[in-house]
């Protein structure tokens, strides 16, 4: 009899762990709510759905995003492989076109033949057989219920979305292409402010109404502050953030006091997302506010700002650096939920996550990846963090153990990352992980 693993939940965690056993030929039962059930920020149909920024962050191997897509390409990543064939311009990023990404990953999931999908939500928590739970920030409420009762109280953050607007109503005689210190190829559009057009957008936007939490006490992840609440903490905030002007000036141009960039968010370039403008602001107050940016004045709001609650587990209480669960090793959360944070972290840890569960299927030991290396350090972090304080956090260079120069006693990251390119590669190697299981 052929082995068999149930993933629950096909994002972006559910669908890499699905592709890892169907290519080491392990049967998979996926179980996905959509399109039934949508959750409050999941649009399309399809599979791993980007529901905020299309960018997967930074490509260079230099910094810590870039580097745990490096490893993932290298360890055979099926989603990291369709990410750069359905990429868009988009400077040292990767940006990709949301919709192609999506029915990419779901045709490959659609037509693998070891893949049986359920369009289905899970209420409750399977008793035996090994199942990955990938279900994400927003879990359904009755899963989410079940999960609480097995592991105790879940914890919360919240994370905002931002706006997408259409090309053709924006007016390009303001708004210009440039891309900061012109690196890459991207198409970045960029609206600039004078002083005074920053100190009017500013006090509006620090005193426009927001759609009322029904939680009492808010906590927002940092790497997602809604910009209205980034801009409350002082005048600058923004000018040395999301709207900083440096690498964006033109000569012969006035310059600019801040500017505000959007990014190409599909392949045709007939939609552009505001970069940095998470927010939680009413819909009216979003087109007001939108529409004072110059270049923006008659801008088609075709995607508003909304802000949800993130769900995850305290990991460190629950989890081994496999993501199994201490205490029942065919069990395994993915993804968001199992408490790493961002698009490429949830792929990474449902790449953990399905190899070892095919591995367990077939009758291997787990097997836990290498500290010095990206993937390695997230599972190791979420696991062995102070379950005391535990916060999700998206990947970074403080939790490899760090290689000093001697020179300037600072951390060298040009060798930390040729450390874990090369600590990857044996990994491969002694694991074999390049090669598919015919058994
Ligand atoms: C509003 C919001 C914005 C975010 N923006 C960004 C961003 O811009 N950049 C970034 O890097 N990260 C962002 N994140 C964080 C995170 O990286 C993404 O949420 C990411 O998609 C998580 O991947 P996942 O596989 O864990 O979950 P998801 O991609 O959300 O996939 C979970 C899947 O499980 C399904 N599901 C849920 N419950 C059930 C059930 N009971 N039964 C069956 N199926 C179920 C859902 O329908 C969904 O398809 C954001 C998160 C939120 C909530």
């Amino acid at each position: 009899m052929k082995a068999s693993v149930r993933v629950i939940g096909a994002g972006l965690a559910g669908v890499e762990a699905c592709l890892q056993l169907a290519k080491r030929n392990v049967e998979v039962d996926l179980y996905e709510m959509k399109p039934g059930k949508m959750s409050p920020a999941h649009k399309l149909s399809t599979f791993a759905e980007l529901v905020c920024s299309n960018s997967l962050r930074s490509d260079s191997g230099e910094n810590a995003a870039g580097l745990l897509k490096t490893e993932l390409r290298l360890l055979g990543s099926e989603v990291m492989k369709v990410a750069d064939l359905t990429r868009i311009p988009s400077g040292s990023a990767l940006a990709v076109d949301r919709e192609s990404f999506s029915q990419a990953l779901t045709k490959a999931i659609q037509s693998n033949p070891l893949i049986k999908i359920h369009h289905e939500e899970v209420t409750s928590i399977p008793e035996k057989g090994i199942t990955i739970i990938a279900t994400g920030p927003l879990t359904s409420d009755a899963l989410s219920s079940e999960l609480e009762k097995e592991f105790g109280a879940l914890m919360y953050f919240y994370d905002a979305v931002a706006p997408i607007i259409a090309f053709d109503s924006i007016d390009t005689n303001i708004a210009y292409f440039k891309n900061r210190y012109d690196k890459g190829d991207g198409l970045y559009l960029n609206c600039p402010m004078s002083k005074e057009q920053y100190d009017l957008f500013y006090e509006e936007l620090i005193n426009a109404e927001c759609v009322p939490l029904k939680e009492f006490e808010m906590r927002v992840f940092e790497g997602c502050m809604p910009i209205e609440e980034m801009a409350k903490r002082g005048p600058k905030t923004l000018t040395f953030g999301p709207l900083k002007p440096i690498g964006l000036q033109r000569p012969e141009h006035p310059k600019a006091y801040a500017v505000v960039q959007l990014r190409q968010d599909n392949h045709s370039g007939s939609l552009y997302n505001i970069v940095g403008f998470q927010t939680h602001l009413t819909f009216s107050e979003q087109k007001r506010i939108i529409r004072m940016i110059p270049g923006l004045a008659q801008a088609e709001i075709i995607r508003y700002g909304v802000m949800h609650r993130n769900t995850f587990i305290n990991a460190p209480a629950l989890l081994l650096p496999t993501y199994q669960l201490k205490n029942r090793e065919e069990f395994f959360i993915a993804g968001q939920l199992s408490g790493v944070e961002g698009y490429v972290e949830s792929i990474a840890s449902g790449f953990v996550a399905g190899i070892n569960a095919a591995r367990l299927a077939q009758g291997d030991g787990p097997i836990v990846f290498p500290l010095e290396t990206m993937i390695g350090a997230q599972a190791q972090y979420i696991a062995n963090a102070d379950s005391a304080y535990f916060q999700p956090m998206n990947i970074n260079f403080g939790l490899v153990p760090p290689i000093i120069d001697e020179r300037n006693k600072k951390n060298n990251k040009a060798l930390v990352a040729a450390r874990s390119i090369e600590k990857t590669e044996k990994f491969i190697e002694v694991y074999q992980l390049d090669q598919q299981r015919n058994n």
